[in-house]
């Protein structure tokens, strides 16, 4: 029997620590909690995550920097925007806005999580940009398992849980 190892179309479960290298502040890890289970070559992941664990086989671990591009990309100017502040009088009725707060617009091509940057009495400043656009990251990933994609999982792009089993 030949060793699974990570590639295209494979679901893949890791545990992971996401810092930030000039701070070593961590943004993000599954510590605590289950590992997280993806599908292999479906975007699921930003695209350096998953160049660097290609190949890698259950119970290895690696340690790895992304520039920003491998990540989540520069940051873009143009996805800062201000929107009239009155769009938002029905949210304030319930929710007093402030800066640093994230909110999710329904776009036409779906939800875009957003940042409040910005905020007067006419408008609110709007960042689009993803919280860690133009950052290098340091991620530590442990293969915890692997296994071959379902069917569905390959048509639908994303992976259905540690097992497969996963309804939605
Ligand atoms: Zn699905």
């Amino acid at each position: 029997m030949t060793e699974l190892t990570v590639k295209e179309n494979m679901v893949a479960s890791v545990h992971y620590t996401g810092t930030l290298p000039d701070s070593g502040e961590v943004f993000d890890s599954s510590e605590g909690r289950e590992p997280l289970s993806f599908l292999v070559g479906h975007k699921q992941m930003i695209p350096g995550f998953e160049e660097e664990i290609m190949g890698a086989k259950v119970g290895e671990k690696k340690e790895f920097t992304l520039s920003s591009e491998r990540a989540y990309g520069d940051r873009d100017d143009e996805a800062v925007m201000e929107i009239p502040r009155e769009q938002f009088a029905q949210l304030e009725e319930e929710a007093s806005l402030e800066v640093g707060m994230q909110l999710v617009a329904q776009m036409p091509h779906g939800p875009s999580p957003f940042t409040i940057t910005t905020l007067t009495a006419e408008a609110v400043t709007a960042d689009f940009n993803h919280a860690l656009a133009g950052q290098a990251l340091t991620f530590n990933v442990e293969i915890v398992d692997l296994r071959e994609a379902t069917a569905d999982e390959q048509s639908h792009g994303h992976a259905h849980g540690a097992d497969g089993q996963h309804q939605h």
